[in-house]
């Protein structure tokens, strides 16, 4: 992954999207891109449409997914002490112990999530954990209600502590790879196809709330109106022991995005994947979905009158959780793969399956 390239990946996750509250991350990705859109337009919902090519009658919609899991600040009780509702599908078992930023409108706060001593639990409590949100509470180190109350506002968002860890083998470790490793692939791929020669227009667009129900993906959709539309999503890697029972397709980091076959994939726009990927020497993997995903790909084939839709699988280890996992590598093949595929694309291409 080259220098500037990787600057963009590391901002995206450095920079808090917690969902419904996506406007900072989606500056970043304008000002990243401004020098190759063609087009570059925020729709009323908060998607970001970065257009290619728009004079184009036929149209590809590219869509990664800004938004991260996390917190929203609820309730301030009279210890100062914060509880809160989920955004999205948070996994309570790892916020425990976890640090977290406070998004304030006055700027980041610190905090951390609490739990009761091991000395001090009864013999129920060590074995039987209450995961949930309702025994949950955030500390900013606050003397009481009051004190908190001029720091925070009710209603303010929560991430866990943002920032990358480099692990060997080209992985990196960060919150929110959830989606913004797509997100990231989306506007690489639009951009490995600037100066190509197209038969279609290209749009990547930077959908908003995926995690509460692929709600950015639908409006986009609707408004791009595309003929293709590939989500580009985290997949479970199958290479860790948390994952995989040995009877499921094997997903690894480092080997490659995954090209599923099921009711979600248009099978001409598969097989143009296989054969872009074969052709350009692409590593990729082949994955199943027998029923609809629960990404984007989902919302954008049933938009309108029918998409030709697909996806592209980035794997990941720790999905939900502050250490999610996934390869540089495997983020690099897959927007070289997308942009193969696109340039593949001729005027006589026929997506009906
Ligand atoms: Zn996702």
């Amino acid at each position: 992954m080259d220098k500037r390239s990787q600057n963009f990946l590391y901002k995206l996750l450095e920079t808090p999207s917690p969902t419904g509250f996506e406007q900072e991350i989606q500056k970043v990705v304008r000002a990243h891109m401004k020098d190759v859109a063609d087009t570059m337009e925020t729709d009323l919902h908060g998607n970001l449409i970065v257009g290619l090519n728009p004079k184009a009658k036929r149209r590809v919609m590219l869509a990664g997914h800004c938004d991260q899991i996390g917190l929203m600040v609820k309730h301030i009780d009279k210890d100062g002490f914060l509880w809160s509702s989920a955004l999205g599908g948070i996994d309570v078992g790892v916020l425990i112990g976890a640090q977290v930023t406070v998004h304030t409108k006055k700027g980041p706060i610190n905090g951390i999530v609490g739990r009761k001593p091991i000395h001090l639990q009864n013999g129920e409590e060590r074995s039987k954990m209450s995961l949930d949100l309702e025994n949950v509470w955030i500390d900013i180190g606050s003397k009481n209600q009051k004190e908190s109350e001029k720091r925070v506002e009710i209603g303010d968002p929560v991430t866990f502590k943002l920032g990358v860890l480099e692990l060997g083998n080209q992985m990196i470790c960060a919150p929110g790879l959830d989606d913004k490793a797509g997100l990231y692939i989306a506007m690489e791929a639009l951009r490995l196809c600037a100066k190509a020669k197209l038969a279609v227009g290209v749009y990547a667009v930077s959908t908003v709330q995926e995690e509460v129900g692929l709600r950015g993906a639908r409006t986009a959709a609707f408004s791009v109106d595309p003929e293709v539309g590939i989500a580009i999503d985290v997949t479970h890697s199958s290479d860790n022991p948390g994952a995989g029972s040995g009877k499921s397709t094997p997903c690894k980091l480092g080997k490659g995005p995954t090209i599923a076959r099921g009711p979600n994939f248009n099978p001409v726009v598969g097989e143009m994947l296989v054969a872009a990927a074969k052709k350009a020497k692409i590593p990729y993997q082949p994955a199943t979905a027998a029923g609809p995903l629960g990404n984007d790909a989902n919302a954008i084939q049933v938009s309108r009158g029918g998409v030709a839709a697909s996806a592209i699988g980035i794997p990941n280890r720790y999905m939900h959780t502050q250490v999610e996992v996934c390869s540089l590598d495997d983020l690099d093949n897959s927007a070289k793969l997308l942009a193969a595929f696109i340039k593949s694309i001729k005027p006589t291409t026929d997506f009906r399956p």
